[in-house]
């Protein structure tokens, strides 16, 4: 047989598959070692075939397959052949997206653990052991009254010695057996809700039909609890289910409510795991022990087989497209699988994604809606306070009268408030007055951030350290200014405030670590009143009954993102943001702080009107043709020669501009320039920018234009960004 092979090379030059001699057992989806240039090097199988177009006998054979059973399942080859076209990647990156490194490169193993049972009681054991051999003698005994228990323990209570001798004696009895690492998920006893009328329909309008539905329901709705209906009557038919949130909605608590909805059947999969956790959850669901996927993005790459439905919860959010290489739209991934498995794809959201939305509205998704909170609890109103008339007013402080008082009132009523603020540290940037000097990150074009618990300043896109100035290093004036106030500030601020109630603080800084959200929303859960702090990572997926005051301390930050997406991502961090009061009494409220009061983003979020807001927008992107009415592609070129990078991007436009010749109007824009960000990690940026009316052949040109191997120069190109800094 000749197998084809796939060599696990990231370079376009041999992305091709490569004919070999077939060994007895070798399989399709298998991993292989083959010889190549010279080396030896780790390989795919994707077909076997019969016959070759090249000379047979001049054909080298695989030295060993890796595996009895293949690692890589029919379903998933042809994913990974799907998505190779689909984003144009390369089909041994695509090979990587389906297999984690820890099993690809078996650099985790199955850990074994061992377990002994006494082989005699203890009077025959003296007999054979002798009196003198005291420790052995406790060995036995403690064996024998315990009945059975692990060899680590043992030997930590006695001694190695002493168990091994008892083992060579045969007087105990030695087995081993598979040690599961699993991610640790504390136990709770939720228990299973009786499902409203209105989420009945939604769970019967799903079930089982080949179709993609957009579940639009508010926050507190019971999406969640509609996800766990579908997902048990797949279960039922002997199916299985992958849903996938956000990464920082991968809550505790979510995974607890799945965990004792489906005990022992889920597997999770998110980027806080162990090597030696991943190994082992990714094999519990290759070998159907799990049959329920709960985790982020890469999660949809899980080896399940015979999925009876996928969900994407927070369907609309920006981390589904993933913005590193290999690059892929979570949910083009999600609905190829669901078509393969024939089975309902849910997208569900309180704000859907415009382009979603419009696929609704067009019939190519199935709208389903959840339009009220369960037991008809009232949507906590959101008031808008506007910041220039409190400057005016004479505070001058970020927090208005209005936020203090309502939080007061929670404080005074033993509930808990949440206060949302998406800037980390103390101060966004620091300033001299004297002379306008600026600190900023040696390696890239931005300014750094000023962290008081450290006192150092931080790079927020390399990470580098910097000391904290005292004096200006230009003009040696001490007189400086701190730039926009973070979650650290605020929770400084507070503490003077409130010197008794407790504050808490969300944002990366204080989540490093394993389970670090965990703590801090268990201790926040547990006392009241209190208050928690934190960035966009409080936004979702916490369902805190006491938490009735919400405070949105800076909404603008991200309003003046200057991205065409800044508005539709204001709307859903305000909602979500908001949705996280109320959820048990409905006496929830909500401040939101701003210096453009007016705008319609504003007044169609503060009265939960998503479907006005849509309309707005839509026509907004209509008239500007914007996504979903053209595709933007972005072409990054990033070099740290900046002449190198002004060149191929001098280059690539040259190239661009032919384009744009050839397809004519179809191509509304384009354009070649330094990044916002000029420089990141001593890599100097630049792009080039373009928008046409979608169109495959288009992109396949734009990407074909991009295949260029330059030398110190990488150039990746972006389908609809998420961010264009
Ligand atoms: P969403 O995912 O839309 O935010 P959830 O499913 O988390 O909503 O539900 C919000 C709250 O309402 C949760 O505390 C959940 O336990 C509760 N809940 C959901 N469905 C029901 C129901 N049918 N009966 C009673 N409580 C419910
Ligand atoms: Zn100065
Ligand atoms: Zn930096």
């Amino acid at each position: 047989m000749i197998a084809k092979v796939v060599v696990d090379i990231s370079n376009d030059a041999v992305d091709k598959v490569f004919d070999y001699i077939a060994l007895d057992n070798t399989l399709v989806g298998m991993r292989v070692r083959v010889p190549f240039a010279g080396r030896v090097v780790l390989g795919y199988v994707v077909a076997l075939t019969d016959d070759t177009e090249l000379d047979k006998s001049k054909l080298k054979k695989i030295i060993s397959n890796l595996e009895s059973v293949p690692k890589i399942k029919p379903e998933m080859l042809s994913l990974i052949y799907f998505m190779a076209k689909r984003f144009f990647l390369r089909v041994s990156d695509c090979v990587k997206l389906v297999i984690p490194s820890c099993v690809r490169l078996d650099s985790q193993k199955e850990q074994l653990e061992y377990n002994l049972t006494p082989n005699c009681d203890v009077d025959s054991a003296v007999n054979i052991i002798g009196k003198r051999a005291k420790s052995q003698i406790s060995a036995m005994i403690y064996l024998i009254e315990q009945g059975e228990a692990r060899y680590s323990k043992l030997i930590q209570l006695f001694s190695r010695a002493s168990v091994n001798a008892l083992i060579d004696k045969g007087l105990i009895i030695k087995t081993s057996s598979r040690k599961m690492r699993s991610p640790e998920i504390s136990q709770t006893s939720a228990s299973k809700n009786k499902l409203t009328p209105k989420q009945q329909m939604a769970v019967q309008t799903i079930a089982n039909q080949n179709k993609t539905f957009l579940l639009h329901g508010v926050t507190g709705s019971g999406k969640t609890e509609v996800y766990m209906s579908v997902i048990e009557n797949a279960l039922k038919q002997n199916k299985t289910a992958i849903m996938l949130v956000p990464e920082i909605s991968l809550t505790p608590q979510m995974m607890q409510r799945f965990n004792s909805r489906f005990p022992n059947q889920v597997a999770v999969l998110h980027s806080g795991l162990t090597e030696g956790e991943r190994y082992d959850e990714w094999d519990r669901i290759f070998t159907s022990q799990a049959k329920v996927v709960l985790g982020a993005r890469s999660a949809i790459f899980a080896p399940i087989e015979n999925v009876g439905v996928i969900i994407i919860d927070e369907e609309h959010d920006g981390s589904y497209i993933s913005e590193t290489n290999p690059r892929f739209d979570t949910h083009i991934v999600a609905e190829y699988r669901a078509r393969y498995n024939s089975c309902p794809l849910i997208l569900g959201s309180a704000t859907p994604s415009l382009e979603s939305y419009k696929l609704a509205l067009e019939g190519k998704y199935t709208l389903v809606e959840l339009p009220e909170r369960i037991n008809n609890l009232s949507l906590p109103p959101i008031q808008i306070v506007d910041m220039v008339s409190e400057v005016l007013d004479g505070n001058t402080t970020p927090y208005s009268k209005t936020l203090l008082s309502n939080l007061d009132i929670a404080i005074k009523n033993k509930k808990q408030s949440i206060l949302f603020i998406n800037r980390r540290g103390f101060a966004s940037f620091v300033l001299c007055r004297e002379c306008g000097y600026r600190a900023k990150c040696d390696d890239c074009e931005v300014s750094l951030v000023y962290h008081k618990e450290d006192n150092q300043l931080k790079c927020h896109f390399c990470g580098k350290r910097y000391r904290m100035l005292t004096n200006c290093p230009n003009c040696n004036s001490t007189n400086i200014k701190y730039g926009a106030l973070g979650t650290e500030r605020v929770c400084e601020d507070l503490k003077k405030i409130y010197p008794n109630v407790p504050i808490f603080r969300m944002d990366n800084d204080t989540t490093r670590g394993k389970n670090g959200h965990e703590k801090i929303l268990s201790e926040f859960s547990k006392i009241s009143p209190s208050i928690l702090v934190g960035t966009q990572m409080i936004a979702k997926g916490h369902d805190y009954p006491l938490v009735s005051f919400v405070g949105i301390l800076d909404a603008d930050v991200s309003l003046y993102n200057s991205d065409y997406k800044s508005n539709e991502r204001t709307f859903q961090l305000v909602t979500q943001v908001a949705g996280r009061a109320g959820r048990k009494d409905g006496d929830g409220k909500v401040v939101l702080q701003t210096y453009a009061p007016k705008h319609y983003v504003y007044r169609f979020a503060s009265n939960y009107d998503y479907k006005s807001f849509y309309d707005k927008e839509i026509n907004l992107r209509q008239a500007t043709a914007f996504p979903p009415f053209s595709t933007i592609i972005r072409i990054l070129i990033t070099s740290s020669n900046d002449e190198r990078a002004r060149q191929v991007t001098k280059q690539l436009y040259d190239k661009t501009c032919q384009l744009k010749t050839k397809y004519g109007s179809k191509i509304m824009f384009l354009q070649a320039l330094p990044c916002p960000v000029k420089r990141i990690q001593t890599k100097f940026r630049y792009q080039i920018l373009s928008r046409y009316i979608p169109d495959d052949e288009i992109t396949s040109a734009f990407y074909s234009i991009c295949d260029v191997i330059e030398k110190d120069v990488s150039v990746f190109v972006e389908i609809n960004p998420n961010n264009l800094r």
